[in-house]
């Protein structure tokens, strides 16, 4: 009799400036292939809603568009990676951010002989991710995404999903969000070399509908 082949674990990181488009394949991919969606934003978000001690540290840094320092952001997706849904590997949406993430998240993959298969590279040009984000619109209790041009919801203000509410994020603030890109030019652009030199990055063209970039992504993750 055959024996079943064993999957290795498979960890995929969504890279790409704010807007380009992560948490919305994230989710996608995550139904896909049925792994988890890790969003250190999410975590952020919900720490803030239910004002814990990690939230309020958090909402110091994203009410500008600053990142939340490594240490503490490392130490929280870590932790997550540690619980039994991971076991199969897990979709990093946002996360890492900076090069010290990067080396912390392959250093503790590397303990336990595992290793990032994927880095899909959302290229969005700025423009689109400034329109994009004015439009952004967020359900309050699923996290489902919207963009009133792109995407809008059957009902205004209404999530599809689950009927929640939608609402605009604080830090997509047009202000708010130039200081973003800004401070991802400066802190996670580096990455795209970090991952090219470990041969694990492929471009994706973000600026496609949304159903086009989902094929591009499961065909480029397929071919890993
Ligand atoms: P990120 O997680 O990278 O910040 P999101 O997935 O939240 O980005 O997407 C930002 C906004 O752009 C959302 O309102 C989303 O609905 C919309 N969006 C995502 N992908 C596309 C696309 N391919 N074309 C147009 N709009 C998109
Ligand atoms: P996002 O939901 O990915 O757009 O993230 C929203 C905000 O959360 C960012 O602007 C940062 O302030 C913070 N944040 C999310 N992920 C990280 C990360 N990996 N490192 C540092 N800060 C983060």
């Amino acid at each position: 009799m055959a024996t079943p082949v064993q999957q290795e674990p498979l960890f995929i990181i969504m890279l790409g400036a704010p807007g380009a488009g992560k948490g919305t394949q994230a989710r996608m991919l995550s139904e896909a292939l049925n792994l988890p969606q890790i969003s250190s934003g999410d975590f952020f978000r919900e720490n803030l809603k239910n004002a814990t001690p990690l939230g309020l540290l958090a909402k110091q840094y994203m009410d500008t568009g600053a990142l939340v320092p490594d240490d503490v952001t490392i130490a929280m997706v870590m932790d997550r990676l540690t619980r039994p849904d991971c076991a199969n590997g897990a979709i990093l949406d946002g996360f890492p951010r900076t090069l010290p993430q990067a080396d912390a998240l392959d250093k503790s993959l590397a303990a336990k002989n595992l290793q990032v298969q994927r880095v899909a590279l959302l290229e969005v040009s700025d423009e689109a991710v400034i329109s994009r984000l004015a439009g952004r619109r967020v359900c309050r209790d699923c996290q489902a995404m919207y963009q009133v041009e792109f995407n809008p919801p059957k009902v205004e203000g209404v999530c599809d999903v689950c009927g929640g509410q939608l609402y605009q994020r604080s830090d997509d603030a047009p202000e708010t969000v130039r200081n973003r890109l800004f401070v991802y030019y400066k802190q996670t652009a580096p990455l795209v070399g970090y991952y090219f030199a470990h041969s694990v990055l492929v471009n994706i063209d973000g600026e496609q509908p949304m159903e086009k970039v989902r094929a591009d992504l499961l065909a480029a993750i397929r071919a890993a």
